[in-house]
């Protein structure tokens, strides 16, 4: 039987540490109770919401009452974006700005605003794959309800000028969410001193369960439930707490930030060596930044090479990657990132991210960095377009 060996599409999520498992273990069973309930048992789940409230906004620097409890990174975009909308739509505000290469939960909200008539501006990232904080300047209007930025690329993993984008917004009075569901456990982040009023981050990207997340609202915003129902999380999002959930969240989330920088050093070398390596083999191109970018992400175009064909090859050798998206893996059409750094269609089909995590070791991208050239070499000799390619009829990148 084949068996995923190395898994390297951290990216797309990531599995249940130890700790957060056993953090977990006491909530999914003995201690079932529901947290509004007014008996000792239901009181030991409001506890450990609490405490664990208190623990996501240590890690975000902010207040306990800032941090709102949902079921993803989705969710939260969908009720930042949607409800602030519509809240400043009343004052007349119907002007969104947001970047090319959003997740999907992003720009999917942007889309249907623009079908009930937000107007929206869609920044653009070049060929670094990072915003412009003074294109975000010069993009607010009057009538401008919200910035949404996201904090680092889910494909590329080039992380944006977040702080330069939060103060101008400041500034100018316009409210900024970031989704930081890539970011969070890589970067340091500070809401408060970042001037960041809204922040999405998802549990199953940092070794937390999936379906559950948080949204980091800023005391001073007074945003609309998108969830309706009871009274749950001071009335704002409803639905009886995922207390197993919420307390592996707040496990993953302290234990990732205090590991950042220990991580990050780690991770730097390894990138650096895939990067370098993987730079040796003829017609690559490596996406995004080179240095403003996540240290566990390295995304590569080979010229000549389909993404998909890529993947079973590796899949056989039992390493696990993307290409692309996992959210568009599946459909034919290359995926919007690569696109909007200005890679032709041609390129953009044979992209491979590796994403790696803190349970990644040196014998992993020892093995990645002998059978990846392998599968290349044997793709290309196969692929009738690679004559043509070395023949210099080749599709030309800007
Ligand atoms: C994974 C991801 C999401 C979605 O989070 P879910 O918890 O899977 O809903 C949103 N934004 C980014 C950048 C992501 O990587």
């Amino acid at each position: 039987m084949l068996q995923t060996k190395i898994y390297l599409d951290n990216a797309a999520t990531t599995k249940i540490s130890d700790s957060v498992f056993e953090a977990m273990l006491p909530w999914l069973k003995e201690g079932y109770g529901n947290a509004s309930s007014i008996y000792t048992l239901g009181r030991q789940s409001a506890i450990a919401l609490t405490q664990a409230r208190a623990q996501c906004a240590e890690a975000l620097g902010c207040e306990p009452r800032e941090i709102f409890f949902t079921g993803g990174g989705s969710e939260s975009d969908n009720w930042a974006i949607k409800c602030t909308a519509h809240a400043m739509a009343k004052k007349g505000k119907k002007h969104l700005i947001t970047s090319v290469f959003e997740h999907h939960a992003v720009l999917h909200c942007m889309e249907s605003l623009e079908k009930e008539g937000f107007e929206v501006t869609y920044l653009p990232v070049y060929e670094n794959g990072i915003v412009k904080a003074e294109d975000v300047k010069n993009a607010i209007r009057e009538d401008t309800a919200l910035v949404s930025i996201m904090y680092a690329n889910n494909e590329i993993g080039t992380i944006q000028p977040i702080s330069e984008i939060g103060a101008i917004c400041r500034e100018k009075g316009v409210y900024f969410h970031t989704d930081a569901v890539q970011a969070v456990g890589n970067v340091h982040i500070n809401v408060a001193e970042q001037n960041i009023d809204m922040l999405s981050l998802s549990g199953h990207k940092i070794h937390a369960p999936k379906g559950v997340g948080l949204l980091y609202v800023s005391k001073k915003l007074r945003l609309a439930p998108y969830i309706e129902g009871g009274a749950q999380e001071s009335g704002r999002r409803a639905g009886t707490e995922n207390i197993a959930g919420i307390v592996g969240l707040a496990t993953a989330l302290t234990e990732a930030e205090k590991a950042i920088d220990e991580k990050n050093a780690k991770l730097k070398k390894y990138q650096d060596r895939i990067i370098d390596e993987l730079s040796k083999i003829d017609r690559v191109h490596l996406n995004g930044d080179r240095e403003k970018r996540l240290c566990g992400n390295v995304n590569f175009s080979f010229e000549g090479v389909e993404g998909e064909a890529l993947l079973l090859q590796l899949d056989l050798k039992g390493i696990a990657a993307s290409s692309g998206s996992a959210c568009t893996s599946g459909s034919l059409d290359p995926s919007h990132v690569l696109l909007s750094i200005g890679l032709p269609h041609e390129i953009a089909h044979g992209s491979l991210r590796i994403s790696m995590s803190e349970y990644t070791t040196d014998e992993e991208i020892d093995e990645l960095l002998t059978v990846l050239p392998q599968i290349i070499e044997k793709l290309r000799s196969m692929s009738p377009l690679w004559e043509h390619i070395l023949k210099g009829e080749t599709f030309k990148i800007k």
